[in-house]
């Protein structure tokens, strides 16, 4: 089971750090532009961040929806809790094994029973035993989709299926943190469910691709009632700080940088596979900002191993299996992976 979040992994983590692959974060953002929005906004730091009202137009305006879709909040982990916290009161939620583990975790806290479906032989998210599982105890089914720690995204048109019959029966809350690495992440997403009325929640962060992780800025996206409801346990708007909020604007869907972006991590994700090919490992192939494979030792001695050298990775255990899950970091970083890699492995 995984026991640490990504935060206590980075803070158990030995200094200094050569390479920080354990958080899933973007070390190739923030973009100049937000950066330099960063500096701009310091001085009138003074005042409350009302730019968030832009944003949330800039969002709902992108969607074909209304503000009223829309909760913003410092990050997205503050919209699972809202969830966790309103949901988890209500009864029970099903969540995938493995899958990020937030939401259920802080749903535990208050009272709610956690139903875990094992993935499916390709390290998906199995949708039909998921399905199956929802009876008249359920809260919430809680999907998470790229799936982390694997990395595996399911097929949108069965997603799309699957969120219009399970959300007649229970809402559906899909967690799209790691949407933006994919090809085509409107096709892959579940906003145009929101749009049709569904009773389905869609999560968004910067986190990611945005590169704003220490920034904090996400959003989520359900129907206005929901919104409300789940308004009851968020700060909202008011919890990012203002130079926050004017980066956010301004690198919402910039398509040079995300380009960028993107093929810099595609780059430094084939020199991952490649290390491993050459190494004799196998690996899930991943469609985000990371990448599990098996472990040939103990997943825990491998992190103090790989820690000792300056390499921060995760590691789990799932399937009779050690695994470890590497975040793709910049080409030194995966160079200073490979390095220590052929050392423990
Ligand atoms: N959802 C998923 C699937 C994640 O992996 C993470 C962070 O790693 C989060 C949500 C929370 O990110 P944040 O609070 O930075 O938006």
């Amino acid at each position: 089971a995984d026991v640490l979040t990504d935060e206590q992994a980075l803070l158990a983590a030995p200094g200094p750090l050569k390479a920080r692959l354990s958080a899933n974060e973007n070390p190739f953002g923030p973009s100049d532009k937000a950066k330099q929005a960063i500096l701009e906004s310091v001085t009138s730091c003074y005042q409350y961040p009302m730019q968030s009202k832009e944003l949330i137009q800039m969002i709902a305006d992108y969607e074909g929806l209304t503000p009223a879709h829309i909760l913003l909040d410092a990050g997205s982990s503050p919209l699972l809790l809202a969830a966790a916290m309103h949901f988890g009161q209500q009864g029970a939620i099903i969540t995938g094994d493995p899958s990020y583990a937030d939401l259920p975790r802080k749903a535990e806290k208050f009272k709610s029973a956690i139903v875990v479906v094992p993935l499916t032989a390709d390290y998906k998210l199995d949708l039909d035993a998921m399905e199956k599982k929802v009876d008249a105890r359920t809260a919430l089914m809680y999907i998470c989709n790229p799936n982390n720690p694997t990395g595996t995204v399911l097929d949108a048109a069965k997603l799309k299926a699957f969120a219009a019959r399970v959300s007649q029966k229970v809402p559906v809350f899909v967690d799209e943190a790691y949407i933006d690495y994919l090809p085509d992440p409107r096709g892959a997403s579940l906003m145009d469910a929101v749009k049709q009325g569904q009773n389905v929640m869609v999560a968004r962060t910067f986190s990611k691709l945005y590169g704003f992780a220490g920034l904090r800025v996400g959003y989520l996206v359900a129907q206005p009632d929901t919104i409300v409801a789940l308004s009851k346990y968020a700060v909202g708007p008011m919890s990012i700080s203002a130079p926050a909020v004017r980066a956010a604007v301004v690198s919402y869907q910039d398509q040079p940088y995300m380009q960028d972006a993107l093929k810099k991590t595609l780059a430094s994700k084939q020199f991952l596979y490649d290390v491993l090919k050459r190494e004799g490992y196998a690996y899930i192939p991943s469609a985000t900002n990371f990448v599990m494979f098996p472990l040939k030792m103990d997943g825990k001695r491998f992190v103090e191993e790989m820690g000792k050298r300056g390499v921060s990775v995760r590691n789990w255990e799932f399937n009779n299996q050690q695994w470890c899950r590497v975040s793709i970091g910049r080409m030194d970083e995966m160079q200073a992976f490979a390095t220590a890699f052929t050392q423990v492995s």
